[in-house]
């Protein structure tokens, strides 16, 4: 039993270290000429509960990896927003989500993520416009996820950036809302379209009438200001059907599609309005 313990203990050191060159390795690409050719798009439909239709697709980045194969974002946001490399990604990603939503009907609208480095961009309301004119798109077809890690300091120049991405016709989505430090300032000061709340949240909230009602609450809270409500994670038909009960316009999870790349969506979306 010792030997077998040693052994496991050596298989934990060695995975840790394969870990760490990776993380390095990470780091040292993210830093250095950056391919930005092997970041690509899939997209997430996001579904109106009453019809089952999509109003619109999350774009979600990946990162084919020339050694480590495709990375999800949770492996490389964090380090791209400490060092900056998020700008040039984020710009990529507005661009490739830009083109695709040219592709799509004029009733689906492409949601893309935005982290507080991208926010405090001297050049992000210009870059937007410039992705909007190019594909002759309809600004009210982009809307913008923040998280409220995103805006956690509601500073006047963060509600000024806001207030000028509204200003050019795009929508706000309040992100994993709930699930961080929320804060009443985030709903007071930023006029937000859309609120999604965290999957987690969601989870813990079935079967359990304590936290269901502070969801419902906060449906009634959002219809009263003019924002439609997003449950994330919805994996199955009881929990479509609790946040219908509870008054969730929009559910994004498993149960509907996972996320997609281009042709796979598109023919997602005409199977589901034949
Ligand atoms: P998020 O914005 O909360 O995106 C939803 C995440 O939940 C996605 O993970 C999605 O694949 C996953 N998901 C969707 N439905 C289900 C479900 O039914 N069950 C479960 N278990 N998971 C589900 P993903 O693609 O790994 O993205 C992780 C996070 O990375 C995103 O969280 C977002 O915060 C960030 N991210 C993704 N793309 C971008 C980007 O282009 N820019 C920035 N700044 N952040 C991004
Ligand atoms: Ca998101
Ligand atoms: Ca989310
Ligand atoms: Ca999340």
């Amino acid at each position: 039993a010792k030997a077998e313990g040693r052994g496991t203990h050596r298989a934990f050191a060695a995975q840790a270290e394969t870990e760490a060159r990776q993380t390095r390795d990470i780091k040292f690409a993210l830093n250095n000429d950056l391919d930005l050719g092997a970041f690509y798009l899939e997209y997430q439909p996001i579904v109106a509960l009453a019809t089952g239709h999509a109003t619109s697709v999350e774009a979600l980045v990946r990162w084919d990896h020339p050694q480590y194969g495709v990375l999800r974002p949770d492996l490389f946001i964090p380090e791209a927003e400490h060092s900056g490399a998020i700008i040039p990604i984020g710009r990529h990603v507005l661009a490739i989500a830009c083109d695709f939503a040219a592709t799509l009907p004029d009733e689906v609208s492409v949601a893309i993520n935005l982290s507080a480095v991208q926010v405090h961009d001297a050049g992000l309301i210009e870059t937007i416009a410039n992705n909007l004119a190019r594909n002759a798109l309809a600004p009210g077809r982009i809307v913008f996820e923040l998280t409220e890690t995103a805006i956690l300091n509601i500073t006047p120049e963060t509600v000024a950036t806001l207030d000028g991405i509204k200003a050019l016709g795009c929508r706000l989505s309040l992100d994993d809302f709930g699930s961080g430090f929320s804060s009443i300032a985030t709903l007071y000061y930023v006029q937000f379209d859309r609120l999604k709340i965290d999957r987690t949240l969601i989870h813990d909230a079935m079967g359990d009438c304590r936290r269901r009602a502070i969801l419902r609450n906060i449906t009634h809270l959002a219809r009263e200001i003019g924002m439609r409500v997003t449950g994330e994670g919805v994996e199955s038909e009881q929990m479509k059907t609790a946040l219908t009960d509870l008054g969730f316009d929009h559910g994004q999870g498993s149960l509907f599609s996972p996320a997609l790349r281009d042709a796979a969506l598109h023919d997602w979306l005409n199977y589901r309005t034949q």
